[in-house]
């Protein structure tokens, strides 16, 4: 499948300060697993440099006084919450990093035929909600993605995404902006119960939006055959049904059993076989493959170097 990789040197400029896990270092961990052996994947990718996001596109997601917040905090390099901290380059990163998403929409609602993107960006967004930053995230660069993808005007007679969130943290930020609405469906698979505290199976979406959330709680310690179980029995299903347009992944590789952040026990082939397991389902709907996938956590440098080249080599070889 055609596969666009979207990076910006902006995303290095984010400085989160000594000692935090979300560090430029994760993203040349990625760089490096796709330039070097066993994967050598660099020119076979459509390197593409992101533009920012308009605010009005921020605005489709977040409040203004959440906007605001963000700009202030960055412009003096001061912290959101105790976990999310920010530095002058913040601003501008965090907007690259939501502009990314919309551009890598447009890249693959523009081929005719199946097509992917992966935005290695930073900072993270699944943790922002509407009018809160959180958990290393500024703005909800995935929901920001899939409200773009749904008004785009090549969805205009199927406007529905479905984002699969596999961060082993659930996806709050990305759940509320979407709970009440038909047209995003949000499923994640996540350590539960840990941080950030949701995600229980029984919250299914509200109004309109019934029945389109499905969280697949996780115990501590759970590996590839139960997350690849939950992704087969019930969210492949769920993705059938709902006949998405268009698939976004929130794609934190901290699931993985070599993460220090958490407790789940994936291996890096986990990650190539859901995207293959999942790009499966998309190829029997009736309509080309479009996929957004969206950098979200791991830090683990091997691991998340190592998993998400896995599963670009899985995008790009479908
Ligand atoms: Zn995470």
């Amino acid at each position: 499948m055609k596969t666009a990789f979207y990076i910006s040197k902006a995303f290095f400029e984010h400085d989160t300060g000594p000692g935090h896990p979300e560090r430029p270092a994760r993203l040349e961990a990625i760089v490096n697993a796709l330039r070097s052996a066993p994967f050598s994947l660099w020119n076979e990718l459509d390197i593409e440099t992101p533009t920012p996001a308009p605010e009005s596109r921020l605005r489709s997601v977040h409040t203004a006084g959440h906007i605001e917040r963000v700009r202030a905090a960055c412009a003096d390099g001061l912290p959101l919450d105790p976990d999310t901290p920010t530095s002058r380059g913040s601003w501008n990163a965090a907007l690259l990093a939501a502009g990314s998403g919309c551009n890598a929409v447009d890249f693959v609602l523009n081929e005719s035929v199946d097509a992917a993107a992966f935005c290695a960006v930073r900072p993270p967004g699944h943790h922002a909600e509407p009018d809160r930053a959180m958990g290393f995230c500024l703005f909800n660069n995935t929901a920001i993605a899939a409200r773009y993808a749904v008004d785009h005007p090549a969805l205009k007679n199927n406007p529905r995404a479905f984002i699969l969130d596999w961060d082993v943290h659930h996806g709050n930020g990305t759940q509320a902006a979407f709970y009440d609405s038909n047209q995003v469906f949000y499923c994640s698979i996540h350590q539960y119960p840990f941080y950030p505290g949701g995600g229980d199976s029984g919250d299914r979406g509200a109004g309109e939006g019934r029945g389109f959330t499905l969280n697949c709680p996780q115990s501590a310690e759970s590996g590839d055959v139960e997350v690849l179980s939950d992704l087969n029995d019930r969210i492949l299903p769920a993705i059938r049904k709902f006949d998405p347009a268009i698939l976004l992944i929130s794609a934190g590789f901290d699931a993985h059993a070599a993460d220090p952040l958490a407790m789940l026990e994936l291996t890096s082939e986990c990650y190539a076989e859901m995207t293959r397991r999942v790009i499966g389902t998309l190829s029997d709907l009736d309509r080309p493959v479009k996929i957004v996938s969206m950098l979200e956590g791991g830090y683990d440098l091997g691991a998340v170097g190592e998993s998400a080249a896995l599963h670009i080599q899985a995008l790009l070889e479908s």
